[in-house]
C-alpha cells in the first residue's frame, strides 16, 4: 500500500498522518467504550470528546518524537557522511579526506539488519570501491608522470618497480627487457636472484607467448629458483608488450597479504603502459645512439667526440688526473680511393677504425673526427702511455692487409700524440690543435709514424 505524500518531508508526513490517527482514535474511543459496556451520557459528552482527542494527540505525538530519536540520528548520520563525500569528491582536498577516510573516520556503524543497517554497509562498500578507485588513479597518476618525464628505459623500469611496490600488496618485482635479442633482468626489488628467474618455464611462456600467468603457492613452498627476501605466497607474470611485439616481461610476488582487485588492476595497467613508454624510450635511444655514433664506421661521431672529451678535460683539471689524446690521419688517403674507389676507400676507414677499437680500453673513446682523421681520447693515460698505444695501433696497421677483387692494400696511419698534464693547456681544443701539430710533423717528416707533441717541444 502506498500512503500519498503531503508535504516535501517524509518526516513532516508522518508527523501529519500520526496527529490524524490521533484524531480517529480520538473519535472512536468514546463509542468503543459505548460498545464495551459504557453508559452513553458518561462517555459520549463533549468533555469526553476533548478527553480522547487530547489523548489521541499526546500518542501521536509520542510516536513521532520516537520515530525522530529512534530512526533519524542514524538516517542523518548517513546523510551527513554521503553529503561529506558529495562535497569532498570534487574539491582538490579530496586527497586529505580521503586520508581521514582511510583511518576509518568515514566508515559507518552497522547497527541493524534492517533496511537501514543494509544501507549503512552498502555504503561503507560503495566508500570502499570509491577510496580503492581514488587510490588506483592516484598511483596511476604517479606512473603516468613516471612514464611521460623519463625516456630512459633504466629508470622508466626502476620507477615502475618502485612504484608498484609502495603502491600495491606486491613485495617484490622485477622487470626484464630484451636487448639483442636475449631477455635481461633491468631492474629489481626483493628477488635476491632475479638473474635466475629468466630460465623459469613459467616465465619462459610468458615471454615467448606473450601469455599472463598467475602463480598461486601452497605456504611451505619457495618458488623454485627464485630466492625472494620471503615466501611468495603468489606471482604474477605480465607480458609486456607494444602492437604484438614482446619486450619483456614484468614479474612480481605476493608475501603474507595476497593481491587485492586494486593489484591486480594497477598490475594490469602498469605492463600496459609500459608497452608503449618502453618502445618510447627504445626508440628515443635509437635517435641518442644515431645522433652519437658515426653511421659508417659505428664510433662516435666528431660532435659527440668533443662533448665527451671537454667532459673529461674538466675532470682531469678538477681531479688532477692524465688525458692523452692520438690523432690519427691515413697516409696518403686520396691514392686508395683514387685506385679503387670510393667504396673500397669507404672499407679502409672501416678497417681503421676497428683496430682503433680493439687496441683501446674500457673508459677510451674512439670518434671519427674527419673523413679520414680519427681522434682517441684516453682518459688516465700520459703522453708516453698514449705514445705507446699509437705505435701499437700504427704497427697493427701496417700489418694489417686489406683484400679487395685479389688486391692486397696496404695502408700506414701517422699519429700525433698530446697529453695533459705534461703539456699545460688551457681547454681540450688546445689539447687536439696540438696533437695535430704533432700529426703533421708526423706527416712531414715521412708519415708512418708516431710524434708526441711533448718530444716536439723538446726537439725544437
Ligand atoms: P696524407 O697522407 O697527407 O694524409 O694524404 P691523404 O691523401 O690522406 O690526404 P688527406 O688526409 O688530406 O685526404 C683525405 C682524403 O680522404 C680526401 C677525401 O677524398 C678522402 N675521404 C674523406 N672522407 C672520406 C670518406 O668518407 N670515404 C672515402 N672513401 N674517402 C674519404
Ligand atoms: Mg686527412
Ligand atoms: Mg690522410
Amino acid at each position: 500500500m502506498k500512503i500519498p505524500r503531503l508535504t516535501k518531508s517524509i518526516f513532516l508526513d508522518q508527523f501529519i498522518y500520526m496527529q490524524l490517527v490521533g484524531v480517529l482514535i480520538g473519535l472512536a474511543f468514546p463509542h468503543f467504550l459505548v460498545w464495551y459496556g459504557f453508559a452513553t451520557e458518561q462517555v459520549l459528552t463533549t468533555e469526553f470528546y476533548i478527553l480522547t482527542q487530547v489523548a489521541g494527540q499526546v500518542v501521536g505525538l509520542i510516536s513521532f518524537l520516537m520515530i525522530s530519536l529512534v530512526i533519524r540520528p542514524h538516517l542523518k548520520t548517513l546523510s551527513n557522511k554521503m553529503q561529506d563525500i558529495a562535497i569532498n569528491i570534487n574539491s582538490k582536498d579530496f586527497l586529505d579526506y580521503s586520508e581521514k577516510c582511510n583511518e576509518n573516520m568515514c566508515a559507518m556503524e552497522v547497527v541493524s539488519n534492517d533496511e537501514i543497517g543494509i544501507s549503512a554497509s552498502a555504503y561503507n562498500e560503495l566508500l570502499n570501491a570509491l577510496m580503492s578507485a581514488h587510490e588506483t588513479e592516484q598511483v596511476f597518476n604517479k606512473f603516468s608522470k613516471i612514464m611521460s618525464e623519463s625516456l630512459e628505459v633504466q629508470t622508466l623500469s626502476e620507477e615502475t618497480v618502485d612504484l608498484l611496490i609502495g603502491a600495491t600488496r606486491i613485495e617484490a618485482a622485477a622487470i626484464y627487457l630484451f636487448k639483442n635479442g636475449e631477455i635481461e633482468l633491468t631492474s629489481t626489488r626483493g628477488i635476491t636472484d632475479a638473474d635466475k628467474l629468466t630460465k623459469h618455464p613459467s616465465v619462459m611462456d610468458a615471454v615467448n607467448k606473450g601469455r599472463a600467468q598467475k602463480i598461486n603457492l601452497p605456504k611451505h613452498v619457495q618458488l623454485d629458483g627464485v630466492l625472494t627476501h620471503f615466501t611468495p605466497s603468489e606471482v604474477f607474470i605480465e607480458p609486456i608488450d607494444f602492437k604484438g611485439t614482446h619486450l619483456g616481461v614484468m614479474v612480481a610476488a605476493t608475501g603474507a597479504l595476497m593481491a587485492d582487485e586494486k593489484t591486480r588492476v594497477i598490475l594490469q595497467l602498469f605492463s600496459r603502459s609500459m608497452g608503449l613508454a618502453l618502445n618510447n624510450a627504445l626508440i628515443h635511444s635509437k635517435f641518442q645512439r644515431l645522433a652519437a655514433y658515426d653511421s659508417l664506421t659505428n664510433v662516435y661521431n666528431r660532435r659527440f667526440g668533443m662533448a665527451r672529451l671537454k667532459e673529461d678535460f674538466a675532470r682531469s683539471t678538477r681531479e688532477q688526473s692524465s688525458l692523452s689524446v692520438i690523432m690519427v690521419d691515413i697516409d696518403h688517403f686520396k691514392n686508395i680511393n683514387d685506385t679503387y674507389g670510393h667504396l673500397v676507400g669507404d672499407k679502409a676507414i672501416v678497417i681503421i677504425a676497428s683496430i682503433l677499437k680493439n687496441i683501446s680500453r674500457d673508459g677510451d673513446v674512439v670518434v671519427r673526427y674527419g673523413g679520414e682523421e680519427f681522434l682517441m681520447i684516453l682518459p688516465g693515460a700520459s703522453s708516453a702511455d698514449a705514445a705507446k698505444v699509437a705505435e701499437r695501433i700504427r704497427h697493427q696497421v701496417k700489418d694489417t692487409i686489406f683484400k679487395e677483387d685479389n688486391q692486397q692494400i696496404v695502408m700506414t696511419i701517422s699519429v700525433g700524440v698530446c697529453g695533459y698534464p705534461e703539456i699545460q693547456v688551457t681547454d681540450e681544443v688546445e689539447l687536439i690543435d696540438k696533437a695535430d701539430q704533432a700529426l703533421y710533423h708526423a706527416k712531414q717528416s715521412g708519415r708512418n709514424r708516431v710524434v708526441e707533441f711533448a718530444r716536439l717541444k723538446n726537439i725544437a
